[in-house]
């Protein structure tokens, strides 16, 4: 099992449990994520990190993501999980809360228009 270490910058493999869920759900997509190759220690916190250190890395995480060719596919899997941490397909855990919360305002007021007609 792939241990992930923000201070391990020559951590090069996709953290296991992403690879093992992105091949459960939505097939091979995730032999083609660039965090294979990348530094995939930026995508997850360490314990108690401080808060500029956190908006440093989440951003290159996001730099990462930004030439990623299965960007959507990671993170409609992220969202659909939902998971809960680090940043996938571009968005950091808080961001996919907004998005979430978003979608399920929009679900709603569909139901209530349809209803309605
Ligand atoms: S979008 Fe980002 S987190 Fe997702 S597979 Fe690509 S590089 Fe990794």
């Amino acid at each position: 099992m792939l241990q992930l270490s923000y201070q391990s910058p020559q951590v090069t493999a996709v953290p296991v449990q992403r690879a093992a869920a992105r091949e459960d759900q939505d097939g091979p997509w995730h032999t083609e994520a660039v965090c294979r190759r990348d530094e995939a220690g930026l995508f997850f916190a360490p314990s108690k990190e401080p808060t500029a250190a956190r908006l440093s890395r989440e951003e290159a995480a996001k730099r990462v993501c930004a030439r990623c060719p299965v960007l959507v596919q990671c993170r409609e899997h992220a969202l659909l999980q939902p998971e809960p941490y680090g940043v996938w397909g571009g968005l950091t855990a808080a961001e996919r809360r907004v998005v979430l919360a978003r979608r399920r305002r929009q679900d709603i007021e569909l139901k209530k228009a349809q209803s309605a007609a």
